[in-house]
């Protein structure tokens, strides 16, 4: 049987003499917590010091929802005309892609994703930035010329104000650059946390939007925990909008804490995405997405394909090819350009990771590959070996909670109606795939199961142009695409009559 591909401490130069130091921004200017506190993040594949953070509280919070909102009540930002705005979100774009390797470098050590895709990813962002300043210069509302000769309406789109902008750590500054260019593209200001596992690449982007001539209040960066940083961003009322990017149990706590002043929520959470393989698949091509799906990005990605559902006539072949590929992905230091997955985001999470699989075992699921950690020669940090399940049914927790681990559950079905009911008999509902050469099959699957996206015969594709989220548990709202950035504009409404047409409404015998 091979052995895994597992490639050994390797990139030992790339490491950081000196740890990052990451400070607020607030209203334009860099700053150190008020009670001089900070928090450090070790490499979760090297366990070297990376960054050490200025550890935010209530002060910063306030001081940067009090810049915020002045930026916006003052009008700079809002009322510069969307040519200006997308001129600065342009020169962002051009930045993000001359300090691509700084900002890559510091994502890898930071998560412990490949380095070679934590390039992409920024490549990726700053695509993002360039698509929203094309938003900018597009935005508009609607105009009602039939409500009959004498009235004209128009539809208004402004922005919703002040954003509370909190990301989580898997995919730090794609995620940031999902909502932040979106919302100063509508013409709201922001405060902005990322997660306290990955601060650093937020606050680089920082220095880049000073550079770009983001004025100053119009993006604030509080560093720090969900307590009491994100709390305090989600509760106050000079606050108008939270979008969020994280874990379902949080995105629900963020809607429980945003009903005291009934804020905007755009949520972006967990998925236990299906991919369902019917006989008559090209299986090259489903097997390798399997792969993919699970191993991309160590599982850690809300769109993980973590449960495949395959008909029962070809599950053996599947799994077995599954395993063998599996075998070939390279695990390992995520420095090195060729490992294609890296180390897992901390120790805890490992453990929690396992705990799924044992539990799954113990009630009677097969481990086909896998099932426990990696150690990779040379370095101290945490990784697990990529694992096939086998035999899961649907009440298993490891088929409907969402593990962000490479762990694959296998279920199987007899037909598409069983297939439907399978894909559907969960909580989330962020993305599903599906795999036939049968167009009738996939346009059936795409209309009747309850996602937010839908693949056919691909997985993960994504593009700046087309929106993302979740159905069900999965979420609330859109990103990307037009709909993207619908979520930071208020609408409102102008009626207009032309002339004097209106009929009294108190009858004075005037006009008798
Ligand atoms: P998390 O929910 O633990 O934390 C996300 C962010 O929320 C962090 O910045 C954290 O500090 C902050 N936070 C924690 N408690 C808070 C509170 N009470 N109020 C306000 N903010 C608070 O998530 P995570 O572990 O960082 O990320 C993993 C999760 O994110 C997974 O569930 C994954 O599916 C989800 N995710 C979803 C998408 C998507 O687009 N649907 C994308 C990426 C990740």
């Amino acid at each position: 049987m091979t052995e895994l591909k597992v490639i050994s401490a390797s990139a030992p130069g790339a490491l950081p003499a000196e740890p990052f130091m990451a400070r607020h921004l607030i209203d334009g200017m860099w700053r150190d917590s008020a009670d001089g506190q900070v928090f450090e993040r070790h490499s979760p594949a090297h366990g070297v010091l990376v960054t050490r953070a200025a550890l935010g509280g209530e002060a910063e919070v306030e001081a940067a929802i009090a810049a915020a909102r002045r930026a916006f009540d003052e009008g700079g930002w809002p009322e510069m005309s969307g040519k200006e705005r997308a001129a600065i979100l342009l020169r962002v774009a051009d930045l993000i892609d001359r300090e691509r390797e700084r900002i890559a470098l510091l994502e890898t050590l930071e998560s412990g994703k490949p380095i070679s895709q934590a390039m992409a990813e920024i490549e990726g962002a700053a695509d993002l930035w360039r698509y929203a300043a094309s938003l900018a210069r597009t935005l508009h509302g609607d105009s009602h010329n039939s409500l009959g000769s004498d009235l004209l309406g128009v539809v208004l789109k402004e922005p919703v104000g002040v954003v509370s902008v909190i990301t989580p750590w898997n995919f730090p500054f794609l995620i940031v650059s999902q909502k932040l260019p979106f919302a100063l593209a509508a013409g709201c200001t922001t405060v902005v946390k990322p997660s306290e596992l990955t601060p650093a690449t937020t606050v680089i982007l920082g220095e880049l939007m000073a550079e770009a001539r983001v004025p100053p209040g119009v993006v604030n960066i509080v560093l720090g925990y969900g307590q009491p940083v994100g709390a305090k961003m989600t509760t106050d009322d000079r606050v108008d909008m939270v979008t969020f990017t994280g874990s379902t149990g949080v995105g629900k706590a963020i809607v429980a804490a945003t009903s005291g002043t009934l804020k905007k929520v755009s949520l972006e959470l967990g998925g236990k995405n299906p991919q369902v393989i019917f006989p008559d698949a090209d299986l090259d091509s489903a097997v390798d997405a399997v792969v993919f799906g699970v191993c991309f990005n160590a599982g850690e990605c809300c769109n993980s394909g973590s449960r495949i559902i395959v008909h029962e006539d070809i599950a053996e072949e599947v799994i077995a090819r599954v395993v063998a590929l599996s075998r070939e992905v390279p695990f390992g230091d995520p420095l090195n350009p060729e490992t294609q997955v890296g180390a897992i985001i901390s120790r805890e999470h490992q453990a929690k990771i396992d705990s799924y699989v044992k539990a799954a075992a113990d009630e009677g699921a097969e481990v086909r590959l896998g099932g426990a950690a990696l150690r990779v020669p040379g370095l101290a940090g945490q990784f697990y070996q990529p694992t096939i399940v086998a035999g899961v049914r649907s009440d298993m927790a490891l088929a409907r909670e969402e593990v962000f681990g490479p762990v694959l559950s296998v279920l199987t079905f007899r037909d598409e109606v069983e297939a439907i009911a399978l894909v559907n008999d969960a909580a989330y509902g962020l993305s599903a795939g599906v795999w036939s050469e049968n167009v009738h099959t996939c346009l059936s699957f795409a209309r009747k199961v309850q996602a937010g996206t839908v693949w056919t015969n691909t997985w993960m594709d994504g593009f700046a142009e087309m929106p993302f989220g979740g159905v069900k548990q999965s979420g609330l709202g859109r990103e990307l695409g037009r709909y993207g950035l619908d979520e930071f504009l208020e609408v409102k409404t102008v009626t207009m009559r032309i002339g004097r047409t209106r009929a009294p409404w108190v009858n004075t015998g005037s006009h008798a």
